[in-house]
């Protein structure tokens, strides 16, 4: 979606955009227009109300047009507020670059400058700089410019600090590339957006510092108008004629408004997380808004879902990313879930601890039993106490999970003494014994690393070691090996095996790789568009898929040793989940679809051990039971 369209979803800011646009407009065209002179004094005319004849907004004390001054006005104030703008911005960045990108010694030269800046407050630096240069327009300009230098260059130089250390910059110096061209080419496009969302939110504050100046006395200089100025001028009048001081004054409010809620806007659009509510703090549990009956739990699953649905709602769409997925694992059991991209595995996990980010997400139906114990719309208190110590996550990126500032060994303290009151010794030994459990050689030692200091599949081990932390029932494991290379990935998925067999762990695996189901799990769940399309023992689904995406998903699956064979890949993309076609989500891309798998509802049927969703299965199905 382009940046515009973006920002035309905001309605404040779009209104901020429509206004100043008008406002700029005004002021390029204000040398056209027929109006009086702004400066020419015609003393027996002084304090006409506004809609005078050939005054429309009235005159000053000098009778002067107020019209005519303050669209002239309103043009300098623009212009010098904008200049101050983009001269804070471009040398305040290039200050903060030099200094985020060398580091070291430059780093502290800058910066120490750069605070001493700081150090004063704002507008008294303003005023001394002013006081120093003496008053007039340019050196007011000057002035607001180099107050706001320092912003600029402490807000640029921290971006620059983490630019400047990844890996795409590093791969640019192993090209031979010169520290010019590093700088323009790859660090510069990375800040330029900071740049522009922190120039949006403090132009205004420059029109009105600039402003601030000239009703000093120590801008613009008579009889030259500028909004500030005006509202100087104007001062000694402001109980006999208001409208002298009420006109500037709107007018720099209706500026300074539109460009914040422009400014606002700016900002959402160019940040795609603001957008998507991910900075938006998240509910402590997911929403709950179910409709219709709560379902039964059924045989002897420690973990049942049935019916389960979860959306996301933003704005006026809809994007239902489970809906009515039901599946159940018994303790020892494991069970695979798998699908493309998309499919919703990841929020049907979190969904069973309403880990799912509210707003935009809600649970609008089904339920999820632990034992027994429905647990949507549990109480939040009961989910915490649940988490982590009954169902624990293991995630795909542990670099991501692990605080990178803390020894892995504390974490695993922390994460064992969320739930259980012992000593601190206590929760050491077990942290050692846990990383004993996964198989860390070494382990005393490895308490005591961070985790930049591990290997990714040394840290997928503490990431499971944390999950076991608390003895759990059930592990769910959202793609945990995707990051890691077959052997590692190999090594991960026996121990989970046998930690799975010594503990009796029932295990939802998360996987989009039918080849790391095999090796697992006992049953295996297909997903697709948000809903179960298959699902059934592992070993009858691969031998005999039902399921033409079963199938399909099977068949991109290369294996050693059979010789020459063609991987297919899914032609087409899964469809949105907001806008879910009728019947069959995967009648588009399935070569056997008819019309009657693009009309109605497809239902779950279950065939012997295997359960179904498909008019035209693949192979000969049992018969149900
Ligand atoms: P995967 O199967 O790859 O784990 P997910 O469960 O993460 O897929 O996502 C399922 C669907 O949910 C996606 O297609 C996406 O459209 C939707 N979705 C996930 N998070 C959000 C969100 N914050 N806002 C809107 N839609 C979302
Ligand atoms: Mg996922």
């Amino acid at each position: 979606m382009s940046f515009l369209s973006l920002l035309a979803r905001n309605r404040l800011a779009l209104a901020g955009l429509i206004v100043m646009a008008l406002v700029v407009l005004l002021a390029l065209v204000t040398p056209l227009l027929p109006l009086a002179d702004p400066d020419v004094t015609n003393t027996g005319n002084r304090f006409l109300k506004p809609f005078s004849e050939g005054a429309l907004l009235g005159t000053d004390h000098l009778g002067r047009d107020l019209l005519s001054r303050l669209l002239w006005g309103t043009r300098l104030s623009l212009a010098v507020g904008f200049a101050a703008a983009v001269i804070a911005a471009v040398l305040g960045a290039a200050v903060g670059i030099i200094a985020g990108y060398y580091g070291g010694r430059v780093d502290n030269l800058i910066m120490r400058g750069v605070d001493m800046l700081m150090a004063f407050p704002y507008i008294l630096l303003a005023l001394a700089i002013v006081a120093a240069l003496g008053p007039g327009l340019l050196n007011a300009l000057i002035a607001v410019a180099a107050v706001n230098i320092p912003f600029f260059a402490r807000n640029i130089r921290g971006i620059t600090v983490g630019i400047a250390h990844k890996e795409f910059v590093d791969a640019a110096k192993l090209a031979g590339m010169g520290d010019a061209r590093i700088i323009v080419s790859e660090v510069l496009p990375n800040v330029i957006p900071v740049i522009v969302i922190a120039m949006s939110t403090t132009v205004g504050w420059m029109i009105l510092e600039t402003a601030g100046l000239s009703f000093l006395g120590l801008g613009s200089q008579p009889p030259q108008a500028d909004l500030g100025s005006m509202l100087g001028e104007a001062r000694s009048a402001l109980i006999t004629n208001p409208h002298t001081s009420v006109v500037p004054g709107v007018m720099i409010l209706i500026i300074v408004m539109a460009i914040n809620l422009l400014g606002d806007g700016v900002r959402d659009a160019l940040d795609p997380r603001l957008r998507s509510g991910a900075l938006t703090r998240p509910m402590a549990a997911t929403t709950v808004r179910r409709k219709g009956p709560v379902p039964e739990p059924e045989g002897e699953n420690v973990l049942n879902l049935r019916g389960l649905e979860t959306q996301f709602h933003v704005k006026d769409r809809i994007y239902r990313a489970v809906g009515g997925v039901s599946w159940g694992v018994k303790p020892g059991e494991c069970l695979g879930i798998i699908g493309e991209s998309g499919s919703g595995k990841s929020v049907t996990a979190l969904s069973v601890m309403g880990l799912v980010a509210s707003p935009p997400g809600m649970i609008t139906g089904g339920a999820v039993h632990y034992k027994g114990e429905d647990l949507v719309g549990a109480p939040y208190e009961r989910l915490r106490s649940l988490r982590g110590r009954e169902v624990a996550y293991i995630f795909q990126d542990p670099l991501a999970t692990l605080h990178p500032l803390y020894k892995v060994g504390d974490q695993l303290v922390e994460a064992i003494r969320v739930h259980h009151h012992v000593s601190d010794k206590e929760a050491r030994a077990k942290a050692l014994g846990l990383l004993k459990d996964v198989r860390i050689p070494n382990a005393e030692s490895r308490l005591e690393n961070y985790p930049h200091e591990m290997s990714g599949g040394m840290r997928q081990r503490v990431g499971i070691a944390m999950a076991l932390a608390n003895d759990p029932e059930v592990i769910i494991a959202d793609e945990p090996t995707t990051a890691l290379d077959v052997t590692v990935q190999a090594q991960i998925l026996s121990l989970l095996d046998t930690l799975r067999r010594e503990k009796g762990l029932a295990i939802v695996f998360i996987t989009h790789d039918f080849g790391v189901v095999a090796q697992l799990c006992d049953r295996v769940a297909v997903m697709y568009a948000g809903r179960i399309v298959e699902e059934g023992p592992t070993q009858m689904v691969l031998d005999a898929p039902a399921h033409p995406y079963t199938r399909r998903l099977i068949a991109c699956v290369p294996e050693l040793g059979e010789g020459k064979r063609e991987l297919h890949a899914i032609p087409g993309l899964p469809p949105a989940v907001n806008d879910l076609p009728p019947g069959c989500a995967f009648a588009p891309r399935c070569d056997k679809a008819t019309e009657a798998c693009r009309q109605g509802e497809i239902a779950l049927e279950a065939h012997g051990p295997r359960k179904l969703r498909c008019l035209f299965p693949e192979t000969e199905l049992e018969a149900a039971q």
